[in-house]
């Protein structure tokens, strides 16, 4: 049905103009993707009720990408490595034992003050867990004072002296992120821990409590819809709008044995930073292959690389489309 309405909308599109076609169900969007891939046409953007697609592939992969999605415009910070959990599908494979690579305060403050003129429009700090760090309320400081900042935290050590360094963290730039999986404990404890999700959803009551703004993330490592349905509806009874409901496939990267295979040719960047360099995206920034430079200064010169080398990687599969077209 969706393909059909594809082939008659897109072709009264002139090339390069776009169209928004509204879904009936949530794979329509995968057939909407597997089309325009097969037919040289370009898939915008796609959620659960409408995709959009330009007529032809882009100029520029770049700029055809929404502004706030173009690589460099989201800046993830991986602040330290070690976690008070060991999800067993962690990307990064944090744990209590896994090492601190931490990137420290000097360095983050350099890069929030290069941040703004390199581009980039809003920093995300992760671990593993960036609260067991004794100097996360200055790197906050510093990250907030440069741009609007997301915080990813698994919520549950909101207690003593981490409950202080909350409280005294500002509202107005900083958005909470915290994990979780399930609408009940039993598949969050089952990669997190027993006793995990109470503590979470502890965590998010805190958090909404002193005011910050909070999203939630959850993984799936189910293909049951009804578990994202019973989420969703769980999260909005505790007040998070759909808007900051993050729901997002489990990756086959680091601890994960299943999931998604996420590669640079089929990833769309998103700047990645750790102790060791510059990396892809936040789901390979424990991979090696992920990894574009060891430099991070210049920052605009690390951000300008990636973008360059997306620009290969998508004029190669282009051409490889060109060369063996599917249909
Ligand atoms: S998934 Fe998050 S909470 Fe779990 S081990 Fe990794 S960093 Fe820690």
């Amino acid at each position: 049905m969706v393909i059909l309405e594809l082939i008659e909308k897109t072709s009264a599109l002139a090339e390069g103009d776009t169209i928004t076609i509204p879904l009936h169900s949530p794979d329509e969007a995968d057939l909407a993707a597997a089309w325009c891939a097969r037919t040289g046409n370009t898939l915008i953007a796609a959620d659960h009720t409408s995709v959009t697609i330009r007529r032809g592939r882009p100029a520029d992969p770049i700029s055809d990408l929404p502004a706030d999605r173009r690589p460099g415009a989201r800046l993830w910070l991986y602040t330290n490595f070690d976690c008070n959990l060991a999800c067993d599908y962690c990307c990064a494979r944090s744990s209590p034992k896994a090492e601190r690579r931490a990137l420290g305060v000097d360095r983050v403050r350099e890069i929030a003050k290069a941040a703004p003129a390199a581009g980039v429009r809003e920093i995300l700090l992760t671990g593993g867990e960036p609260f067991i760090l004794p100097d996360l309320g200055q790197i906050v400081a510093d990250c907030t004072a440069a741009l609007p900042t997301t915080l990813l935290t698994n919520g549950m050590l909101f207690r003593g002296h981490r409950l202080q360094t909350l409280q005294a963290m500002p509202r107005d730039r900083l958005t909470l992120q915290i994990s979780l999986d399930s609408a009940t404990a039993d598949l969050h404890d089952a990669h997190r821990g027993k006793g995990t999700w109470a503590k979470a959803v502890a965590g998010i009551h805190t958090a909404l409590d002193e005011g910050f703004i909070v999203r939630v993330a959850a993984t799936l490592t189910t293909d049951d819809r009804s578990e994202e349905n019973e989420l969703r509806s769980f999260l909005d009874s505790l007040g998070i709008p759909q808007r900051h409901q993050v729901v997002r496939p489990l990756a086959r990267q680091g601890a994960a044995d299943s999931g998604l295979e996420l590669t640079v040719e089929t990833l769309i960047p998103e700047v990645t930073i750790t102790a060791e360099g510059v990396y892809w995206h936040p789901v390979g920034a424990d991979n090696d292959e992920q990894l574009v430079t060891r430099d991070i200064f210049p920052l605009d010169s690390a951000i300008a690389l990636v973008q360059e080398q997306f620009r290969a990687h998508r004029a190669t599969a282009d051409a490889a489309a060109r060369t063996f077209p599917c249909a």
